[in-house]
């Protein structure tokens, strides 16, 4: 193996790590076995993305630079469009009639492209001994132009180096100054995802493959410019959070209607879809915190969520009937002593203040007198 070409790969662990740790803090006790500093490489971390992050443009052409070379090329989408576009360029001048697609399950960005389909439109087969290759770029490193990729296996890592051509894709968030934090990302996205320690490939191109690789905005610039809500960008898609939010682990991914689901998406599909769609997501969010308790770079979601509340009323995105009674509905809900003695409330005149939609589509039930986080807690210690 040239070690210009592969910087580092490590073997598979047979680690196995128990699912889920709804007691929280499971990535970073975990990470704690392996790193002696764990909470400052996590808080360094934290800060090593957002600096990456604020300054977007330039770590992006860092790393181009870096990365472009006789073998390397990068396209730029703005959208899935640009991306297929793209594509349709690389399969003509690579005449190609095969794709091999890793696990479409575990890829959110092919399915958030719908790649499958614009395959199967293109007449693509897919197939293990395919023309191309095609891959999912977990993070991209400025400072020498490599890209992680994680959940891999010696079968993919021998196709990287053997395949002519490699298409890969990631999104231009994806990005941190040094291909240090390789690691320090492997161990909390392995743990977060409550698996055994995922293989990863740090890979920056071969001589023997040509390598083009999509970098995808996709409205992520809209949350880009959101200067309060911009950090959940610095998220390193764990999932530890969806496994202790009560929300998600009540409604499970269906109800979102979207490839994004849990604490993360309530943030960012407003900005990623339309404020039509998923503006009811910002408010479905008790503000409990177990998603910050457990997260290993402590994103404050609950901070966020508030921000894009507020927002939405300065904004203007809800009209002005709407705003006066959530304005109202705000200063109520936020005080549960007011809740639980004013006669207005316990009067179940609190129906009146939500949207006649919201009235017509299901019965409104009396205010608990409990938060839901309470609750959410009782009907757990009575399950185990
Ligand atoms: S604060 Fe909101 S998003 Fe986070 S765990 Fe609680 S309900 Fe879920
Ligand atoms: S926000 Fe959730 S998915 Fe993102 S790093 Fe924190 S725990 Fe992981």
């Amino acid at each position: 193996m040239d070690n210009d070409f592969y910087i580092n790969f490590q073997e598979s662990s047979e680690a196995s790590i128990k699912k889920g740790d709804s007691q929280g803090n499971f990535a970073l006790k975990n990470c704690r076995e392996v790193f002696n500093d764990a909470d400052s490489i996590c808080a360094r971390l934290y800060n090593a993305r957002m600096r990456a992050i604020d300054s977007l443009d330039d770590e992006l052409n860092r790393f181009e630079m870096q990365f472009s070379n006789k073998h390397n090329s990068v396209y730029w989408a703005n959208d899935f469009n640009d991306v297929f576009e793209g594509l349709k360029k690389i399969f003509k001048s690579e005449k190609t009639k095969s794709v091999r697609l890793p696990n479409i399950n575990s890829s959110t960005i092919f399915r958030e492209l719908g790649i499958k389909y614009f395959l199967s439109d293109q007449k693509i087969e897919l197939r293990e001994d395919a023309d191309i290759q095609f891959f999912v770029v977990d993070m991209m490193f400025s400072d020498n132009g490599s890209m992680l990729m994680l959940n891999q296996t010696n079968t993919t890592l021998s196709k990287l180096s053997n395949s002519r051509t490699n298409v890969m894709f990631t999104t231009i968030d994806s990005i941190v100054g040094s291909s240090e934090w390789a690691e320090v990302i492997q161990q909390l996205t392995s743990y977060g995802k409550g698996c055994g320690m995922q293989d990863m490939i740090v890979f920056k191109g071969s001589p023997n493959c040509q390598n083009y690789l999509f970098i995808i905005d996709n409205q992520r610039t809209n949350i880009l410019s959101k200067k309060n809500i911009r950090k959940v960008m610095t998220c390193i898609d764990c999932g530890k959070c969806k496994d202790v939010c009560p929300v998600y682990q009540t409604i499970g991914d269906e109800p979102y209607n979207n490839v994004f689901t849990g604490p993360v998406a309530h943030i960012t599909l407003p900005f990623l879809e339309t404020f039509e769609s998923y503006m009811h997501l910002p408010y479905a969010c008790t503000l409990c915190g177990a998603c910050e308790s457990v997260c290993p770079i402590s994103l404050p979601i609950r901070d966020m969520i508030i921000d894009i509340r507020q927002s939405f009323l300065s904004d203007g995105v809800i009209d002005k009937k709407d705003r006066r009674k959530q304005n109202i509905l705000q200063k109520i809900l936020s005080n549960r002593s007011k809740m639980n003695s004013s006669k207005f409330i316990r009067g179940q005149h609190l129906s009146s203040l939500l949207s006649s939609d919201i009235k017509k589509s299901r019965v409104i039930p009396p205010l608990s007198q409990e938060t839901f986080n309470k609750l959410y807690k009782v009907s757990e210690n009575n399950e185990k």
